[in-house]
């Protein structure tokens, strides 16, 4: 067993689980009103390991919208169909030191890295694009389902639309990238574009499902449920490096520092931590920070490497 003696260590995120409970910070995304209503005491931990096993605490079996933790999974499933050096003639590796929705490109004129938006957007222009909308979400669909190895991956329609909707920004960081020749020869409207990224915000996880497909990343591809690959071996490790310096907003280099660890989160809430090797792990507590962090979730994050030496250099 790679966590020998499990049952001490389930007693312990226990406790970590409850002393987290307590933090009463932060508010709820309200951009759209579908996510202005999730309930703040949400608040669920979920851990899968590389050899399957499993603990959850709270409210693990609800599911919420995985938003911007999609860029990561897109990413990796673009970079498996279609090389990782391909899918970077089109964006970058680098922290953009800018809003996740900055209006900005490198040097190259690409966008900076496939965690903000504007890299998003190309990474899932790039996915499956010889194909009708209706397949590539099918697609997609049958992908997440593959990596979570067939547990809950949903769709939430109300959120698509009203994404749609409120999306001002995400139609101007795609003009802004069309007159920079940023797409893709077979992108021909930036509405399927947009509409396809997102219906990738609006795919639904529960803390259980989603816990399995960190775990996949933890397991350099293969899901531990199945052991069928999902993601290629070099897209892995590229995806968890854009994790660990990308994957939390503003607060990327934070985290990096404190926790040591690749972690992807999203305005739902949404916070996937993967311990190479080891685990997968999905927290959700809808109220955000000011950088757009779960608050419950960076708490649990650092009372982690506290109780466990996880941090990427507590080895040395
Ligand atoms: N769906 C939102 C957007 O594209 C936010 C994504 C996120 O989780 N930051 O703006």
């Amino acid at each position: 067993l790679i966590v020998p003696s499990w049952l001490q260590f389930c007693d312990i995120i226990k406790e970590i689980f409850d002393m987290c409970k307590e933090v009463r910070d932060g508010k709820v995304a309200s951009y759209i009103p579908q996510l202005g209503r999730a309930n703040p005491e949400s608040w669920g931990v979920s851990i899968c390991t590389v050899d399957g096993q499993r603990v959850h605490f709270g409210d693990t079996t609800k599911p919420f919208c995985v938003q911007s933790v999609s860029k990561a999974f897109n990413y990796a499933i673009a970079a498996s169909d279609l090389g990782a050096d391909f899918v970077h003639q089109y964006v970058g590796q680098e922290p953009s030191g800018r809003l996740f929705n900055e209006i900005c490109l490198d040097l190259k004129n690409r966008p900076h890295n496939p965690m903000v938006n504007s890299g998003a957007i190309i990474v899932s222009s790039l996915i499956q694009n010889k194909l009708n909308l209706a397949d590539r979400f099918e697609y997609i669909l049958n992908a997440y389902r593959k990596i979570s190895g067939g547990e809950y991956v949903g769709f939430n329609n109300a959120v698509f639309l009203s994404e749609r909707l409120t999306a001002d920004r995400n139609h101007a960081l795609a003009y802004y990238m069309k007159e920079y020749n940023c797409f893709p020869k077979e992108t021909t409207s930036l509405n399927d574009a947009l509409d396809f990224y997102f219906q990738l915000c609006s795919l639904e996880a529960t803390c259980e499902s989603m816990s399995v497909m960190a775990a996949t990343l933890a397991n350099g591809g293969v899901c531990p449920l199945t052991e069928q690959r999902c993601i290629d071996s070099r897209p892995c490790r590229d995806v968890l490096s854009l994790m660990y310096s990308c994957g939390m907003y503003d607060y990327s280099g934070q985290f990096a520092f404190h926790v040591g660890l690749p972690a992807k989160s999203g305005v739902s809430g949404a916070l996937i931590v993967v311990v190479p090797n080891l685990m997968g792990i999905c927290l959700w507590s809808p109220p955000l920070d000011s950088l757009g962090n779960s608050c419950r979730g960076v708490a649990f994050c650092k009372e982690l490497i506290n109780r466990f030496n996880f941090h990427n250099y507590d080895s040395l």
